[in-house]
């Protein structure tokens, strides 16, 4: 069979093998069809039915999660962790809290985190994890409560050399305390790699904090970079006012760039005169409010509703940094007339496919998220090797060695780009450089 009908048959299969998961379809659907050129040189790969294998997880477990609030009532929530991909080492990625989250969510983080941690370089295969609890306006307690049910059931499945989560949405450094607390006392083991993004007390490592945002930065630096020019006196438009949003925006504004828009679910803020990130902080990090708050400590700058509308302002640079499908193909031709130059992804898969084919066809370059936004879980490669060797590196060393991750996973991604003849497309290219890692580790493993 040729590669195209190969690829073909595969994507239909994983349709009727998983009904109703737009998300992971989607996931697979994009890497599938940029993996067309290497399956054409490399036969040997649909020989050994590499894509059915790639496309299954190696597993995934749901469990309940019950848990009482502070009134006395119960609650009950369903957790998932999955295992995707351990070829290429412990499984490795985050955890979500957010009500959206289910089955089709926890599938295509997976698939896209395996890729993701072979383009690092780092020996880290691909899972992922969460839950549909919502820890908006849950107190203190609540929170511990939560965790330490959601640890009770997940610890069975994790170890330093097995599984090792970390955050995600809804999951910071309390969560992870707190969740890593629950597993020492049960184990009866320090064990302090067994979950990243951990407080520096006890086993964190410093800059993991700021790791995905300064690293989209460093990332998107090199594609500015590529098209010789820097981010001196651009005009970035941010989306998303979490972990990822406000590292980036401090790490642009530092490149001398002006950040001019923040969002969350409920709008978007536009300040011209640049975004004061001094106030983003307090009002996300400190205080858990709306960015819409934003506009009494900045009463010039201008809140609109509806969080998709940010990328209705003109700007040179896009950097989506919420989540999944938050740049459709609407904003994606706003965007384009405004003159967009570069868009790369903090999030993951903030952009649909049409947008993405949108920006391509138009000339913007285009940095996807499993290249772009791998400063976060590389930075947990880091902790996991610092909590090892029983050392902790200073904020200097770890910040030089995410540059020079995020500087070899765009030269990967461009090389690649350049060897099937489509100079530009890094997209296609990070697909083809962590597929290849992940592909040549299974086969030399046989069929397991
Ligand atoms: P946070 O929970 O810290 O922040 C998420 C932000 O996105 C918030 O501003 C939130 O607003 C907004 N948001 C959530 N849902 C929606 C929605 N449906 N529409 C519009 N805005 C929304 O998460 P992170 O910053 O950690 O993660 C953001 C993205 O980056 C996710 O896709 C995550 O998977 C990805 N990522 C994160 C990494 C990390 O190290 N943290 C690493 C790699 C990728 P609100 O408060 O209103 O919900």
């Amino acid at each position: 069979m040729d590669a195209e009908n190969y690829v073909k048959k595969v994507l239909e299969d994983v349709k009727k093998r998983n009904p109703g998961e737009a998300e992971f379809h989607n996931a697979v659907d994009e890497v599938l069809h940029s993996l067309i050129p290497v399956l054409e040189k490399r036969p040997e790969l649909i020989k050994a039915s590499i894509l059915e294998r790639i496309v299954e997880p190696e597993r995934m477990v749901y469990f309940r999660i019950p848990w009482m609030d502070d009134a006395g009532k119960i609650h009950v929530n369903r957790g998932y962790r999955i295992q995707f991909n351990g070829a290429l080492g412990p499984y490795k990625g985050g955890i979500r809290f957010h009500p959206t989250v289910n089955n089709s969510i926890i599938k295509f983080l997976g698939f896209e985190q395996l890729f993701k941690n072979a383009l690092t370089g780092l020996p880290m295969g691909g899972g992922k994890g969460g839950c549909d609890f919502d820890p908006k306006g849950k107190s203190d307690a609540e929170i511990m409560r939560f965790c330490q049910s959601f640890m009770a059931e997940l610890y069975k499945y994790l170890g330093p050399d097995v599984d090792v989560p970390a955050g995600d949405i809804g999951v910071g450094a309390r969560e992870v305390g707190y969740m890593y607390g629950m597993y020492r006392k049960i184990v009866t083991a320090s064990s302090q790699g067994v979950l990243t993004g951990k407080p520096l007390a006890f086993g964190g490592s410093l800059g993991r904090t700021q790791a995905t945002g300064y690293g989209l930065l460093y990332f998107t630096n090199e594609m500015l970079k590529d098209k010789g020019t820097t981010f001196e006196g651009k005009i970035v438009s941010v989306s998303g006012s979490g972990n990822v949003a406000i590292y980036a925006i401090e790490k642009a504004q530092q490149f001398g760039a002006k950040v001019v828009t923040c969002s969350d679910s409920g709008g978007y803020v536009y300040d011209e005169e640049g975004i004061d990130l001094a106030v983003v902080k307090q009002l996300k990090i400190t205080e858990a409010r709306r960015i819409k708050d934003y506009l009494q400590y900045r009463p010039n700058a201008k809140y609109v509703e509806g969080s998709m509308k940010v990328w209705e302002v003109k700007c040179d640079v896009a950097l989506p940094c919420a989540t999944q499908n938050e740049l459709d193909l609407a904003s994606a031709e706003i965007l384009i007339q405004n003159g967009v130059k570069f868009v790369a992804e903090g999030a993951n898969m903030p952009t649909t496919l049409d947008a993405i084919a949108a920006f391509q066809k138009a000339g913007v370059y285009f940095g996807p998220a499993k290249a772009a936004n791998a400063g976060g879980v590389s930075c947990s490669g880091l902790e996991m090797t610092q909590n090892a060797m029983r050392l902790s590196w200073t904020a200097e060393e770890v910040d030089e060695k995410l540059q020079v991750i995020m500087k070899n996973i765009f030269a990967a991604a461009k090389s690649t780009a350049k060897e099937i003849g489509d100079n530009d497309n890094l997209l296609a290219g990070a697909n083809i450089a962590g597929f290849l890692k992940v592909a040549d580790a299974m086969v030399k493993q046989g069929v397991i």
